[in-house]
Order: structure tokens, then C-alpha cells, then sequence
């Protein structure tokens, strides 16, 4: 296992193609609260009991406000040099030569310039919104903050006290008028969207994968963790970037432990500089 920039760019300018798989890593430096780790509480409430669709049916308000609050964190923070890098890659070397599968949420790919074909986002985003009845097919897309004006966050009181919201104060569908709109993302218990891994199996399939990036993601989400393994299988090389490197296997090629903007940055702009 190497953890040597020089070889890893090397390979990525040798690579046809190349496939980043991130994960919360990746915005770590934006500064955005994941919720995850460390107790993962949001008020009283475990923060990823709250990522449910058994809790937006109990207490819709109450799963608004949390999203409420991660749109409104993710609106002020900005997008990191890991970002621009993997957006200014995916500008030099376009699909299907560059593929990015992010699970973040958080819009700073997007803020960074990348999107469109060489990126999907398997968890959806905090700033798409859908109709929560499973017959209707209303989704949009929404940076407003606040979303409807009882979803506002109060001023210093983020992590605070909030008034229950009651459910006239929630987001409505425009086009049903029965239901009420929920977060674009997936939570805990739903499924990935069918459409979207058959794309990702279709191009990993198609053309064997040079090389794997794999940014700021614990390795353990599937299928998420399933892609580098995959590429591995099919011949071409590895490459993990994260702050801590302890609990990995030992199949990667390149391992570099660290903030995920500053190893990014270093590995692909010197390519810039030599294309
Ligand atoms: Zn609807």
C-alpha cells in the first residue's frame, strides 16, 4: 500500500477511466454537522431515528425542523477544495470518463460546479423535495430558507428550544393538495433509486474502471462500499483519502490519511498544470 501523491497522480493521468466514490469525509472541512459519531443528537432526539420514514409519519414537524436546519447549515457553508477538484476533473475529463457517486446530501458538489452526467447522488438531496404520498410523482427542486415561514430557524436557537410546528405550517404538494412534502433523500429502511444504480452498473460494466477514488466514506454503506471492491475485481488499482485510515482493509493501492480537500487538491492540480 503506498502513500506516495506522486504515483497516485502518475495513475490518474494514465487512467481512461476513473470512478470517486464520497462520502461525509469530503465536506468535513465545509464544516458541516453530519450528526453522525459523537453521540449523533439532535435536542433530545437520536439524529438518525429521525432519518425515517416511520418518524416523518409520526411527527412530520418535528422531522421538518431537522431538515429545516441541515438546509440552512448547508446553505451558509461553502464548498471546499475537494469539491472544486473533483468539479474541475470532472470538467477535463467528462463522462464516461469521470464518474463521481457521492452520498452527501449537502449541495457543495453542485456549489462547486459539478453536476449534470459525471456525478450522482445516491442519497438524494436536502434541496429536492417530493411529495411524501408514494402515488404521486411531484418532486422539485428548493434552496429556500425558510422553506415555509413556521420552518424558519430562530436566530441563536439552533440547536435550541424550536415551538412544535403543526402540520398547516408544513410544505404541501402543489399538485395533489394531499400531501405533504418531504426531504428528496433517502432515509434509513428505503431503497436507493432503481434507475440510478442500473446507470452506475451499466457504466462500471460497460468499460473496466482504471481507477478507484474512494473520499472521506467509512467503506461500509453498500452499495457504496460494493464499487471499489468491484473495480478491484475487474483489475484496475484503489485509492482511499480520509481522515482516519485505521479500520481499512489492506487492498487498497494508495492510502492517504488526511483532510480530503488538501490531498485532492494536491493530487489533481498539478494535473491541470501538466495537461
Ligand atoms: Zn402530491
Amino acid at each position: 500500500m503506498s502513500k506516495d501523491l506522486a504515483s497516485f497522480h502518475e495513475a490518474l493521468l494514465q487512467s481512461k477511466r476513473v470512478l470517486a466514490v464520497c462520502g461525509a469525509g469530503l465536506s468535513a472541512s465545509s464544516g458541516i454537522p453530519t450528526f453522525r459519531g459523537a453521540g449523533g443528537m439532535w435536542r433530545k432526539h437520536n439524529a438518525l431515528e429521525l432519518a425515517t420514514p416511520e418518524a416523518f409519519r409520526k411527527d412530520p414537524g418535528l422531522v421538518w425542523q431537522f431538515y429545516s436546519l441541515r438546509r440552512h447549515n448547508a446553505l451558509k457553508a461553502a464548498p471546499n477544495a475537494a469539491h472544486y477538484a473533483l468539479a474541475e476533473f470532472a470538467r477535463q475529463r467528462p463522462f464516461p470518463e469521470f464518474l463521481t457517486l457521492t452520498q452527501n446530501v449537502d449541495g457543495l458538489s453542485e456549489g462547486a460546479g459539478h453536476k449534470g452526467k459525471s456525478v450522482e447522488f445516491l442519497h438524494g438531496s436536502l434541496f429536492r423535495v417530493r411529495c411524501a404520498r408514494s402515488w404521486c410523482r411531484y418532486e422539485r427542486f428548493d434552496i429556500s430558507d425558510p422553506i415555509t415561514p413556521a420552518l424558519a430557524v430562530p436566530e441563536g436557537e439552533e440547536d435550541g428550544a424550536w415551538r412544535d410546528v403543526p402540520i398547516e405550517g408544513l410544505p404541501k404538494c402543489p399538485e395533489c393538495r394531499t400531501g405533504l412534502l418531504r426531504p428528496a433523500v433517502v432515509w434509513f429502511g428505503e431503497e436507493l433509486d432503481s434507475q440510478m444504480l442500473k446507470r452506475i452498473q451499466q457504466h462500471i460494466a460497460r468499460d473496466p474502471v482504471d481507477l478507484c477514488i474512494v473520499i472521506g466514506t467509512s467503506g461500509t454503506v453498500y452499495p457504496a462500499a460494493g464499487y471499489a471492491s468491484q473495480v478491484k475485481a475487474q483489475g484496475g488499482k484503489v485509492a482511499i483519502v480520509d481522515i482516519d485510515c485505521s479500520v481499512r482493509g489492506d487492498d487498497a493501492d494508495w492510502l492517504f490519511e488526511g483532510d480530503a480537500a488538501r490531498v485532492l487538491y494536491l493530487s489533481t492540480f498539478p494535473l491541470s498544470d501538466t495537461c
